[in-house]
């Protein structure tokens, strides 16, 4: 914007108020809002949910806030004035406020900091649409008496203005009149002409439409199976009726899950409301979005490869009641809705529902507490529960509804363990692929099946070996191994993404011949290639799929049959419906089940029944084959039996006896400095001020438990440069847990360089 059109707008500074006062929130980690006085040129402009500049903080900066509140109660104290309202409208609905308002609360960080995080930053800069200067005629009646007079400049501007019906853009009506900005200025200065912010369609950025062609299924023909009809029976109730109604869906593999879906959203649609649809970013497939995109009217997919404008356009279609269907990953749970009708999170295990950056929500359990905000019913589905879910059920928080079969009879496929301590290669060395599971694999391929093969680790060679002195090649800025990835002839860290020249020399004893250790997709990859030529095989990682659209090029080969052999990370395991897939392997079922993680097990159930469940999904039935170093370990035979119940059941009890969720209440405080010492006297301070606190709050009358670990170096000791500790919280009262955290956290100050996260429920524990 030209300088010379700012200047037109500034105006002495308002002296009086309008009587009105504004509650603001900044985006830092402060748990109240600030009150300002509005000046009267603000007060119809400045409402609820929209940002407003004012001065805060060192030397009264100009900052960005949140409009949460307005209030004709005057403060006790004086109060600053806002400087500018920046948004023509509010940026979220009523229901979204009360949903950001308790997740600031719950998870103990600013209000300002959930709004900034949740509105996109599209959203907020209105990308596609631009504010311009308007100015605009005011009313003769309004004008002062007498009318002031005007040199020939202005009044020929005035003339001009009183052609145009309405607000006209202030550049347009200058270049119109072939005029500088002074006369305008001055008509404004004598109370004849208001500016007025407006926006215009930016036609350089205008919006494109979902720039996926669209695959539409029709709707299928379908008869319910007896199973499907007993849980229909529920949910249609619930939905006509509406009202707070969680429902846990636990329905295996290929059971029909989806089909209820559709028939819940349909009923919302018809009732003339909203459904929003959360799944894994790793579900949007092709496949899930056409089987929305086909059934319900006009739906919005949000994933991560859209770009601003388009995330903005969407944002704004969905504020405008335009769309009936949202369908997203986590962040999709914040669509501004107008009058929702239901919400349905379908492989609600997912730890990537978890934000890990501030706000540190769970988007499952933020869409829950929507749903009850909103008084909405709402279905959490997958086949296998999280525990927490599982335990809610049991203890009645949520009705648990059941598909234990799959659709047309078909059976859950058999799983056969191959245990690698005994199935080797005559040859000796390390195969990925043993005799076993190689014949399998012949055989599907040879029936013209297709297979699916589960490798969790991208990369070549997961470590880099000195044979002589046992030295790993390390990260220069983490605790954890470097991982080898051939195609691009480099060695990196996947937790930072440094990357270096791969070795050859060891660089610690310089005697030994670096060896390339480990098995990653990559060179899983080349083994097939050796071992079954002729059959196409794709690699699906998160190096191959970097190009937005690259997913569903691949899911559409495999779908058309021009792929043999799918291999991947846990992109494939889940949610992937092709019949013609006879054989599922998994390289090695035991990544995964000695991490310092409580749900290390739980995830390699869900990861191996997910996976399992890709076969035998169409009348030519399949099997499953699963590489394990431990087919004795409970989590790997039950999953191998696909008996989630005994599982949960077993493991249930792991949890009550050490005090993990969802039994206790668990949060996670990590403290990080690049200087140790620095980090780890803060981490002891911390320690000190948890004794008088707890003390006092139980001299006042509080009986609940609370246990305190730490501080203690952090699993990844070492991380991006940092060094870490952390404590861990466990309480079975989750309000008691939130007000010592409360009570604890703003007694000892954070040092400069130190930084210090707090995780409510955490899902990760390294
Ligand atoms: P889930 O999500 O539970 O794994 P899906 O919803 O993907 O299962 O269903 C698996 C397959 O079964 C899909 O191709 C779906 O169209 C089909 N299906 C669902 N319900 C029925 C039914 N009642 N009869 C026949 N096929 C069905
Ligand atoms: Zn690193």
């Amino acid at each position: 914007m030209p300088v010379q059109e700012v200047s037109l707008f500034e105006e002495a500074p308002d002296t009086a108020m309008s009587g009105l006062y504004a509650e603001i929130v900044f985006d830092r980690p402060l748990d109240h809002a600030y009150t300002y006085a509005v000046p009267p040129g603000l007060a119809d402009a400045v409402t609820v949910g929209k940002r407003v500049l004012a001065p805060f903080g060192k030397g009264d900066r100009q900052t960005v806030g949140f409009c949460v509140g307005v209030t004709e109660k005057a403060p006790e104290r004086a109060v600053k004035a806002i400087v500018q309202v920046l948004d023509a409208e509010s940026l979220l609905p009523d229901s979204l406020l009360k949903l950001t308002r308790w997740m600031a609360d719950y998870y103990l960080c600013g209000w300002g900091q959930v709004l900034n995080a949740v509105v996109p930053a599209a959203a907020k800069q209105l990308a596609g649409t631009k504010q311009v200067p308007l100015v605009e005629l005011i009313p003769e009646v309004f004008w002062p008496k007498p009318t002031p007079p005007l040199p020939a400049k202005q009044k020929a501007l005035l003339e001009l203005l009183t052609k145009h019906a309405g607000a006209v853009e202030a550049r347009q009506l200058l270049a119109e009149a072939n005029s500088g900005s002074g006369p305008l200025r001055a008509l404004i200065e004598k109370g004849l002409v208001r500016r007025k912010v407006g926006r215009i369609e930016n036609p350089v950025t205008l919006v494109e439409e979902d720039p996926e062609p669209e695959t539409v299924v029709e709707k299928p023909n379908l008869t319910l199976t007896e199973d499907q009809l007993r849980v229909w029976a529920v949910l249609e109730q619930a939905v006509r009726t509406g009202g707070f109604q969680p429902f846990l869906l636990h329905g295996v593999t290929g059971s029909g899950k989806t089909e209820l879906y559709l028939r819940a959203i349909e009923e919302v649609i018809r009732q003339g409301k909203e459904a929003l649809v959360l799944v894994p970013e790793i579900s949007l497939t092709p496949q899930t979005i056409a089987a929305f995109k086909g059934r319900c009217g006009h739906v919005a997919v949000l994933h991560s490869h859209l770009h601003d404008a388009q995330r903005g356009a969407h944002w704004r279609r969905i504020t405008q009641g335009k769309v009936e269907v949202i369908v997203g990953a986590r962040s999709a749970v914040f669509a501004p809705t107008r009058n929702l009708g239901l919400i349905v999170i379908d492989e609600e295990h997912e730890s990537s529902f978890k934000q890990d950056a501030t706000p540190r929500y769970h988007g499952r359990d933020v869409a829950v507490m929507r749903a009850r905000l909103e008084n909405i019913p709402i279905i959490l589905g997958s086949a296998t529960p999280a525990l927490e879910s599982w335990h809610n059920a049991e203890r009645g928080q949520y009705t648990l509804l059941s598909l234990p079969k799959r659709v047309a009879e078909r059976p859950l496929p058999p799983v056969k363990l191959i245990d690698l301590r005994y199935d080797r290669h005559p040859d000796k060395r390390f195969h990925g692929i043993s005799p076993t599971l190689e014949r399998a694999m012949k055989h599907a391929l040879d029936t013209k099946g297709q297979v699916i093969l589960l490798l969790n680790r991208r990369g070549f060679a997961t470590h880099l070996l000195c044979p002589a002195c046992g030295h790993v090649e390390q990260c220069k800025f983490c605790d954890l191994a470097m991982i080898f990835h051939k195609d691009r002839n480099v060695a990196m860290c996947h937790y930072c993404g440094y990357e270096a020249k791969p070795v050859e020399k060891c660089p610690h004893c310089g005697m030994g011949q670096v060896k390339y250790q480990g098995m990653g997709t990559e060179k899983l990859e080349a083994e097939i290639a050796s071992k079954f030529r002729g059959f196409r095989m794709a690699r699906m990682d998160s190096d191959t799929m970097q190009k937005p659209g690259s997913h569903r090029r691949v899911l559409k080969a495999f779908e058309r049959g021009e792929i043999d052999i799918l291999l991947g990370t846990q992109m494939i395991a889940k949610g992937l419906d092709f019949p013609n897939v006879t054989m599922v392997g998994v390289i090695n079922a035991d990544i995964g089940l000695h991490q310092a993680d409580f749900r290390a097990a739980e995830r390699t159930f869900q990861l191996l029944a997910q996976v399992a469940g890709r076969t035998g999904r169409g009348p030519r039935g399949g099997s499953v084959f699963v590489q394990t170093f431990q087919p004795d370990h409970p989590c790997i035979g039950l999953a191998s039996q696909h008996d989630f119940l005994t599982f949960a059941k077993g493991e249930l009890e792991v949890r009550r006896q050490h005090h993990y969720p969802p039994f206790q209440r668990f949060a996670r405080l990590v403290i990080r400095g690049k200087d140790e010492k620095t980090a780890s006297d803060y981490a002891d301070l911390l320690a000190a001020a948890f004794k008088p606190a707890l003390e006092s709050m139980q001299s006042a009358g509080e009986t609940s438990d609370l246990r305190i670990l730490g501080p203690a170096e952090a699993p990844i000791f070492r991380l991006k440069g940092y060094y870490r500790f952390h404590f861990q919280l466990q309480s079975p009262s989750s309000a008691y847990l939130h007000r010592v955290l409360r009570q604890v956290i703003p007694s000892v100050r954070v040092p400069a360089n130190v930084d210090l996260t707090v995780d409510i429920d955490p899902q990760d524990m390294m």
